[in-house]
């Protein structure tokens, strides 16, 4: 089978409300997802989603989808699409990093693999461990009534947990809106919070010691990305466990906080983490070194949700104190794809799609509501 056609597609998705999030990020209001969809000779295609966003990862939908049309593209037409670590070869080999950018690659060539062998992905990484995963809910900033009145709807509707977006300029009042939100929703709801970059050590330690009571499953990225030091010196000033999700990219990412004694559990999210195939070698680092894996979100469509459920259901080490991120299309204007029809979300937990490939169909409707560009390469 070779590689026939590449079709890159930009859209811009409205949030259904702006999402208030750390001071490093402000609020987020328009999702940009690039879409791939590879076209084979043998009929088959593939589709993939990568999911820029410039303060999270220094990618935006502009750069990603010029790399996927000028560089990447180019070199992957005759290729085997079936060949991941093939495909992995050349992306690497003709241009450096841009791992998000690669994930888009790197799950339309899982899709079509599993279409034409006939089998989800998640058997093409070894098979599945469970049949279904709880979700969690997560929230963003604002004043205490609201967060407790927001994290109680989320309870209601049936998630498992939620996530509190913290990290802004008002550590007390991140403080005030989590204690707010236990008092809440009671003491059995299981609350993590993300501070996004938002604080130095000092202030991260601050909010730990005012927020103590409240029974905090764990606490995400509450220093800048590149400070392993100060994620150890956070963990080790705190009793509860912590989290990296911008500080683990790569696999050299996750080996760095690791032999700092920095971490304890790593957010995984498939375009971030450059795809499906990296995404799994760090899941699997992570078990090899006793840290827990949390899959988490972008602000994301239901094509990279659906390769993210993918890896999931094949791991050992998911954290099991807290449901996942399996609900982003919740927060957008519309899905471009079927992914929640075949997930079916019902009462907090998402299903084990053993459909082939991602196991999902794009919805053409809302690819024409949101696109912004399309261009092929063949
Ligand atoms: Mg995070």
């Amino acid at each position: 089978m070779k590689i026939t056609k590449i079709d890159i597609e930009t859209l811009a998705v409205p949030l259904k409300h702006p999402y208030h999030l750390s001071q490093e990020y402000g609020i987020f209001a328009t999702a940009t997802p690039v879409v791939v969809r590879i076209h084979t000779d043998e009929g088959i295609t593939g589709v993939g989603e990568c999911d820029p966003w410039p303060l999270f990862t220094g990618d935006s939908d502009a750069v990603s989808a010029l790399i996927l049309q000028k560089h990447l593209a180019p070199m992957l037409i005759g290729k085997d699409p079936t060949n991941i670590n093939e495909i992995h070869r050349i992306m690497d080999a003709t241009i450096r990093n841009q791992h998000l950018t690669k994930s888009a690659i790197d799950m339309a060539v899982y899709d079509i693999w599993g279409k034409w062998s006939g089998m989800p992905v998640h058997q093409l990484l070894g098979g599945k461990r469970r049949e279904s995963m709880d979700c969690m809910w997560s929230i963003g900033g604002s004043s205490p009534e609201e967060s407790a009145r927001e994290v109680l709807e989320a309870k209601e509707a049936g998630y498992k947990g939620c996530m509190i977006k913290v990290g802004t300029a008002d550590w007390k009042l991140d403080a005030a809106r989590t204690c707010a939100v236990r008092e809440a929703v009671g003491k059995d709801f299981p609350l993590i919070a993300d501070a996004n970059q938002g604080w130095d050590t000092d202030t991260a330690i601050r909010y730990w010691k005012q927020t103590r009571h409240c029974d905090l499953q764990f606490f995400e990225q509450p220093v800048q990305s590149w400070d392993v030091e100060g994620m150890a010196k956070v963990r080790r000033a705190i009793d509860i466990p912590l989290s990296a999700d911008e500080g683990v990219m790569t696999l050299q990412d996750a080996k760095h906080l690791v032999q700092k004694d920095a971490v304890d559990i790593f957010s995984i999210k498939v375009t971030k983490n450059g795809g499906i195939r990296p995404a799994k070698a760090i899941c699997e680092y992570a078990d090899a070194n006793g840290i827990g894996v949390f899959f988490n979100s972008m602000i994301e469509e239901g094509i990279t949700q659906a390769a993210s459920l993918q890896i999931a259901a094949t791991c050992t080490n998911i954290v099991t104190t807290i449901g996942h991120a399996f609900f982003s299309p919740y927060r957008l204007d519309g899905d471009i794809c079927s992914y929640y029809q075949q997930v079916k979300p019902e009462e907090g937990r998402v299903l084990i799609t053993d459909r082939p490939g991602l196991g999902i169909d794009v919805e053409e409707a809302a690819m024409d509501k949101y696109r912004v560009n399309r261009v092929s390469v063949e």
